[in-house]
């Protein structure tokens, strides 16, 4: 389709409104950002890919900005399907940090985090032997066939040739025309340099994927216990250095004094300069040598180079920094046997928006932007074009049912309340008998419900339970999602989960492997300290009604629109949906479109007897 000498082309035949939307994108560029508000299953990627292509044609870059690292395959995969299937090509990157590139950093163990890895470049690289051999044989040619680029195909190539990853794929950077990274890479100064250099952010077009993130994303964040605190004294112990192990000891006893008594839900918050002894910067700093000693001893042994010292130094020379800037708190927890003190940066609009200028154009796109407005002013957009694609789901998709009766409204849920919750639920999975996911407002609200007895319940129905618990493995998490996947097929799975978390943000499933949601409450954050801080920081910034709006109800509502949006991931998806709080129906206009459409109130009793899209 040619649109005002803008040729729109999709790989496959397009869906509803992808070519509109697409057009509109393309047209909406000239003017200038966009926030795309599309639902889950639309098909966002190739739709902006579509609308991009014409500008990279005329030279434009395009800077793909992900949450995790994880996700930078994406675009790279969807634009190898417009090479293959329309013959477009372009030379693009999914970007890795030396963490997933490095191949010298096998020889000092495995989860190695970021710092220590580059740590260990940063003193290796001159003997590193795939540094050597980048400089004297690296060739592109075999990288520049293939086009698109997925990270692991950039580490498999450079290994078959014996060179740094890593490098390799700064040379492609160069060249390159899109490249997909991490949010990190945009949005933090500490990381941007690295890739400006090679890929000058003024002549490109950033699209931030997912972009509802952005309001929490805590550039500055770090943590130290007192296991940190004591590890730092028993290495200053070691090096002989009284001065750094006193000034360890000094912190630690000032912790242990004021925040042993925490509970496990409690917080404080704390001054970093309180925490530490007179004379702390040349103490900080003495301690940040000592720790880097350690370091280089560890590299030199061949084993990880991490310091609990150099850590507990750049932790409070970071907060010392920060102290008493407006946005940034400091917060002491116990949320098991020991304290940790953290650093937490509330501030988005006010770090965010000079960062969105650097670029010619900026989308942002999510399927839970909505209400845009509030968007644009919590992550700082100005001069912008909202486009907003309508829902793809209407009755022959969906039920969706509020109950009138049910509510985790108030501090703890009670007894009778928590048993209403389990009789709804089981009336709901003997009424549907497929693949049903009960996503709560909380770990706490969950462990209610389980405690209530949810589980045998649903057992006694014939199903299999499957449950996130708080702290799971990424392995575990991937068996838990498995089985209840599978159970689709061998007969039915509950999965119990809480709004905010890992499968009710990340997962996808697709056709039958869900086919019922019940949120169990609305997944407002309780009323800690940290959300006190955050409500008045936010009412400091845009007053009291739109402070408490923005920082409060909007995120808690987006959590649940997530959740429920798991089971509708494509036109063909039938799903039923169960809003179980009835404080939803205060709060429809922050839902999507098609809930809002089709819910209908209900007692939580008639819940076995409801009508299925099926
Ligand atoms: S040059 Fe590459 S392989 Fe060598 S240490 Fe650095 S990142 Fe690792």
């Amino acid at each position: 389709v040619s649109y005002s000498g803008v040729e729109i082309r999709l790989p496959y035949r397009p869906r509803p409104h992808q070519v509109e939307v697409a057009r509109e994108i393309a047209r909406a560029l000239r003017r200038g950002n966009v926030l795309l508000h599309a639902p889950t299953g639309f098909g966002k990627t190739p739709v902006v890919l579509a609308a991009l292509i014409p500008y990279m044609r005329r030279g434009y870059r395009v800077v793909w900005a992900v949450r995790t690292g994880s996700e930078t395959d994406r675009p790279v995969e969807e634009l190898r399907v417009f090479a293959e299937r329309l013959g477009v090509s372009f030379l693009a990157l999914s970007y890795r940090g030396k963490r997933d590139m490095c191949l010298l950093a096998e020889r000092y163990g495995r989860g190695l985090d970021y710092s220590e890895v580059s740590y260990i470049c940063s003193r290796e690289r001159r003997r590193c032997p795939y540094y050597k051999a980048f400089k004297e044989r690296f060739d592109p040619a075999p990288f520049e066939e293939r086009g698109a680029l997925t990270y692991s195909d950039v580490y498999e190539l450079s290994r078959a040739q014996g060179v740094c990853p890593y490098y390799a794929q700064r040379e492609l950077l160069a060249a390159a025309q899109l490249v997909a990274l991490s949010y990190n890479y945009v949005v933090s100064r500490r990381f941007e340099w690295s890739i400006r250099r090679l890929f000058p952010y003024s002549e490109s077009i950033l699209v931030v994927d997912e972009a509802h993130n952005l309001q929490n994303l805590n550039l500055e964040s770090d943590t130290i216990t007192e296991g940190t605190l004591e590890r730092a004294a028993a290495e200053a112990h070691e090096l002989g250095d009284d001065e750094s192990e006193a000034l360890a000891l000094h912190v630690l006893d000032e912790v242990r004094d004021r925040y042993s008594g925490l509970g496990p839900d409690d917080a404080d918050t704390f001054t970093p300069s309180e925490l530490l002894p007179e004379g702390y910067f040349r103490l900080l700093e003495k301690a940040e040598e000592s720790g880097e000693a350690v370091r280089r001893a560890r590299l030199a042994r061949g084993e990880r180079p991490r310091s609990s010292l150099y850590h507990m130094s750049q932790f409070f020379l970071r907060a010392l920094e920060l102290e008493g800037e407006d946005g940034i708190a400091f917060i002491a927890e116990k949320p098991g046997e020991r304290v940790q003190l953290s650093l937490w940066d509330m501030r988005s609009a006010e770090v965010l928006a000079p960062r969105w200028r650097i670029f010619r154009r900026v989308i942002f796109m999510s399927g839970t932007l909505e209400p845009v407005d509030a968007f644009a002013e919590t992550v700082g957009v100005t001069n912008y074009v909202a486009i907003r694609v309508p829902s793809l789901y209407d009755e022959a998709n969906a039920r969706v049912y509020l109950t009138r009766d049910l509510s985790t409204r108030g501090e703890e849920l009670d007894e009778e309340m928590a048993a209403r919750y389990v009789d709804a639920i089981a009336r709901l999975l003997g009424r549907v008998r497929r693949n049903t996911a009960v996503f709560t407002a909380s770990y706490r609200v969950q462990a209610r419900l389980m405690a209530a007895g949810l589980a045998g319940a649903a057992e006694k129905l014939g199903y299999m339970v499957f449950e996130e618990r708080r702290g799971m493995s990424g392995v575990e998490a991937g068996r838990v999602l498995r089985g209840f996947k599978e159970a689709a097929r061998e007969g039915r799975g509950l999965l119990v989960a809480p709004m905010g978390g890992r499968f009710a943000e990340g997962a996808d499933f697709p056709g039958e492997e869900l086919m019922a949601v019940f949120l169990a409450g609305i997944p407002f954050d309780r009323p800690t300290v940290k959300t006190r801080l955050y409500i008045e920081y936010y009412e400091r910034l845009y007053g009291e009604e739109k402070g408490r709006l923005y920082a409060y109800i909007i995120p808690a509502l987006r959590r649940a629109s997530q959740a429920l949006g798991r089971a509708l991931r494509s036109p063909r998806d039938k799903a039923v949906i169960v809003l179980g709080d009835y404080r939803y129906r205060r709060y429809m206009p922050l839902l999507p479109d098609y809930v809002r459409e089709l819910a209908r109130p209900l007692l939580s009793e008639d819940l076995d007897s409801i009508d299925l899209p099926w």
